[in-house]
């Protein structure tokens, strides 16, 4: 090695004097090459608890999904087996995992099952309670109306015609001989009201709100993501007159792959919970069900299908007008001084949605706030439209969701 370096440097000591400055030369190297392992060793350990992070990741993706199954009797003291019944009525007698040695088993219990050799793995709760499981029920939104929306003036007329009408004058439907329509797919930008209006309808009829978001819907044992779906359409039978809206209708019912995982199979199954629950409808009169994803163009195109919703209705970026009209809305409840340029705040937020116009009011209160002042300025707006458009940029804005 020292002679490679040496013949590197292209000539050979030949005295005292050029070996030590050799040696010089070596040690300094070195020197460098030790500052060079201390900066390494941090980035080393860095990205090994990187590499660890992933491959647990990794784990979980390839992780079978386990099967739910009812202990139906438990057959020795040592736990070793048990009989239980799984979905649609099969039984079996399985083994018992030796973590769960230490826990009583009962027969009655909701246990959940390798799918491979159908070992008992975990208990699991006994009732898939929806409350838990982050559904928002209102029994009548009261703090929104139609008045509260600015501009999608088109989405109201059509939100009347689809889901108000038949709720309130189911009658008209019966006398000309149609099925009254049975809901609606909100589709477009997030922050654009599709949430918004869903409650305001509900607000309008008098109705029981009930929002599921469909990541919810998502689980990890097989059958529960479908057993979910029937719960849900069972509770918006028994809080009837509904509005059931399920927001990101994506996480289910994006488009399905021939050779998916048994994660995505089970993300199927949920999805053909929903459909025959759609197709079943036609009964149920008094509810009324509303979509809403920021990407359509992933859904599956079984829900797409004529019949499922009788309206696809888009929730564009706000335009001048509407944003105008937003602004008035939210400045509503503000104390703001006389001097507001409205049209430049307008004409300053081109590509924000309703959201944002209403994060823009808060952060100018909070301006206004922050100077000792009781009443929003002007240039509060302005500071605050500043930010927002700063943070907007940064994240890319809304626009990024539909890539
Ligand atoms: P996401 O797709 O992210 O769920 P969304 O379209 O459902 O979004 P909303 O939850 O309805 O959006 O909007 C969030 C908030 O933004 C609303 O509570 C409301 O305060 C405000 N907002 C949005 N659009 C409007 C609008 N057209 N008029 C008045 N306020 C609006």
């Amino acid at each position: 090695m020292a002679s490679s370096e040496i013949n590197n440097n292209s000539r050979k000591p030949e005295n005292n004097e050029d070996i030590s400055s050799y040696i010089q030369y070596l040690e300094r190297k070195i020197k460098n090459l030790k500052n060079e392992i201390d900066t390494l060793k941090p980035e080393l350990s860095n990205l090994e608890y990187e590499e660890n992070r992933l491959k647990t990741e990794v784990e979980r993706f390839e992780e079978i999904p386990l099967m739910t199954a009812n202990i139906i009797d438990v057959l020795d003291d040592k736990n070793d087996r048990t009989i239980v019944n799984c979905p649609p009525n099969a039984s079996y007698v399985v083994k018992v995992s030796r973590k769960l040695q230490n826990v009583r088993l009962s027969p009655g219990l909701r246990v959940a099952l390798n799918q491979r050799n159908f070992t008992v793995m975990e208990i699991l709760p006994n009732e898939i309670d929806p409350f838990v499981k982050g559904m928002e029920i209102i029994d009548t939104p009261f703090d929104v109306s139609y008045d509260d929306i600015g501009g999608l003036n088109d989405q109201i007329q059509e939100v009347r015609e689809i889901i108000e009408l038949p709720l309130m004058k189911p009658e008209l439907f019966k006398k000309i001989g149609i099925d009254p329509p049975k809901g609606a797919l909100f589709y477009g930008f997030p922050g654009t009201g599709k949430t918004l209006l869903a409650k305001a309808v509900a607000h309008e009829t008098n109705a029981t709100f009930i929002k599921v978001v469909g990541t919810e819907l998502v689980h990890k044992f097989i059958g529960e993501g479908a057993q979910y779906v029937r719960e849900i359409f069972k509770l918006a039978k028994k809080k009837a007159p509904t509005i059931l809206f399920i927001d990101e209708l994506d996480a289910i019912g994006s488009i399905r792959m021939d050779d998916a995982t048994s994660g995505d199979r089970e993300v199927n199954r949920t999805l053909m919970q929903l459909l025959s629950e759609l197709d079943g409808f036609d009964e149920r009169g008094n509810i009324k069900f509303i979509a809403a994803t920021n990407r359509i163009d992933i859904l599956d195109p079984a829900l797409l299908r004529p019949g499922r919703f009788d309206r696809i209705v888009e929730f564009p970026l706000p335009d001048d007008k509407a944003r105008e009209s937003i602004f008035r809305i939210h400045m509503r409840n503000l104390h703001i001084e006389n001097e507001i340029n409205l049209k430049a705040l307008v004409e300053l937020t081109k590509d924000t949605n309703g959201s944002d116009i209403k994060g823009i009011c808060t952060e100018a209160g909070m301006y206004a706030i922050r100077r000792n002042s009781e009443v929003i300025s002007n240039e509060d707006f302005l500071d605050a439209i500043d930010k927002t458009m700063m943070i907007k940029s940064r994240d890319q804005g809304p626009l990024s969701l539909f890539i």
